[in-house]
């Protein structure tokens, strides 16, 4: 049976997270999206409260709490900052959950418990300048020598690909077209040599918060001891890192559209037109409605595919859908929120404009809106189906 009442340890979380959000992240996060400036500090804030290894067992030097707890901290973190968000979900979500599912007891000894406890940033590296949402045209080359693989190639949009310490880099061993030789390796960034460079991009649309980097690789040496799965394995390993990462954009638009629906009310109750407040126009009204309805349907989604997660469950359907739907509806609110503002919204002393650049991002990364559509279609009409992964989640309690 899906329980979806928080337990008074998780309401004490949800209220340490807003308190640390309300703190930490909400006195810079508009300068920092106008001068898009990521906060050098921000991942040591994350550890202090020792979110980076949320839902990695206390064993690997993670918190010991379930897949909840870490939808609880996307849900907060992005009601307040879509950047911190982003920086936490690939961590957490994209290149942690992978090293764990997938590695070895030694790798999750020494990769895994310097992500969980915060002491490595970690990223993830799949999108390549022709290769996006068809990752079977992935083209970086790992060449075996030895104990050691030598990565040519080059990844582009990585989310804090410029700050982390690992990054977990899908390559081929096998030239040939199709998924057969795509491997992954946890690249360490101090051990990769000259070969591995970093560079951010600039002049984004929205998250401008956040560190998104090009990651160029001219013969990044990888020890062989840190491949990730085995040869050939790559494309499971970044599906599942993908089912994880979709789970946390998921509970994070919940954050933005809860987000939209406070700031909307509170400006609906306040500004009078025709000697009334706006709140009483039926049109402004159907705005707030669909904010309201939304904010239930998103926290809905993304519940469900957390308990599925927390019971070793694949997830791959329920945390697409809830990323699709999530996505959507938090950049229409956005739009709404803005719109609830008249001129107000449209000027940046307003977080509306904020709010619909950065949930234009969830429309494109971990899977864009017309991939999401696909795989939705897919599952109904019987064309998809998901057979059980070799490393399923360990349920929850993971200990
Ligand atoms: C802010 C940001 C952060 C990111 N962070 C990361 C990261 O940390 N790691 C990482 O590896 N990548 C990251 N990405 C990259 C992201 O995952 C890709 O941009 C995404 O997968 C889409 O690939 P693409 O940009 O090459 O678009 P394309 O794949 O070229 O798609 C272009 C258009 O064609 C559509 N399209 C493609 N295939 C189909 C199809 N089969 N059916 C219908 N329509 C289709 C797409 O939906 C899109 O509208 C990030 C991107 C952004 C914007």
């Amino acid at each position: 049976m899906v329980d979806l009442e928080l337990s008074p340890e998780q309401l004490q979380f949800q209220q340490m997270l807003r308190e640390f959000a309300a703190r930490e992240l909400a006195p810079e996060v508009a300068r920092r999206d106008r001068d898009a400036e990521p906060d050098p500090e921000l991942f040591a804030k994350l550890s202090s409260i020792g979110l980076p290894g949320v839902s990695i067992p206390q064993r690997y030097g993670g918190a010991g709490l379930d897949w909840i707890a870490l939808g609880l901290a996307c849900e907060e973190l992005e009601y307040v900052d879509a950047s911190c968000r982003t920086a936490l979900s690939v961590h957490a979500g994209l290149c942690s959950t992978g090293v764990y599912q997938w590695g070895t007891e030694e790798q999750r000894q020494r990769l895994l418990r310097p992500l969980a406890e915060g002491r490595w940033q970690g990223c993830f590296g799949l999108t390549e300048p022709d290769a996006g949402s068809d990752v079977r045209a992935l083209r970086t080359r790992a060449y075996r020598e030895g104990d050691l693989y030598r990565l040519r190639g080059q990844k582009v949009w990585i989310s804090m690909g410029d700050q982390a310490e690992l990054i977990l880099v899908f390559a081929t061993v096998d030239p040939e077209p199709g998924t057969r030789g795509i491997t992954a390796f946890a690249v360490e960034r101090a051990a990769a040599g000259p070969g591995l460079r970093t560079e951010p991009i600039h002049n984004k649309y929205g998250l401008r918060a956040s560190d998104t980097a090009i990651v160029y690789l001219d013969d990044a040496l990888v020890a062989a001891e840190n491949r990730i799965g085995e040869e050939g394995e790559g494309f499971k390993v970044a599906m599942s890192c993908l089912d994880s990462g979709r789970y946390c954009v998921a509970s994070g638009a919940a954050g933005t559209i809860r987000a939209c629906l406070d700031m909307s009310v509170t400006y609906a109750r306040q500004r009078q037109v025709q000697g009334q407040e706006i709140g009483r126009f039926q049109l402004v009204q159907q705005m707030v409605a669909g904010m309201a309805r939304d904010y239930d349907v998103a926290r809905l989604l993304w519940l469900r595919a957390g308990w599925a997660k927390n019971r070793g469950l694949r997830s791959s359907r329920e945390s697409a859908l809830a990323k699709w739907v999530n996505s959507e509806r938090a950049n229409r609110c956005a739009d709404d929120a803005l719109q609830v503002q008249g001129a107000s919204g449209f000027s940046e002393e307003s977080p509306a404009a904020r709010y619909l650049r950065n949930s234009r991002a969830t429309l494109i990364y971990e899977g864009t809106r017309e991939v999401q559509t696909q795989l939705a279609a897919e599952y109904a009409l019987g064309y998809r189906q998901d057979r059980p992964v070799r490393c399923p989640l360990p349920a929850w309690p993971n200990e």
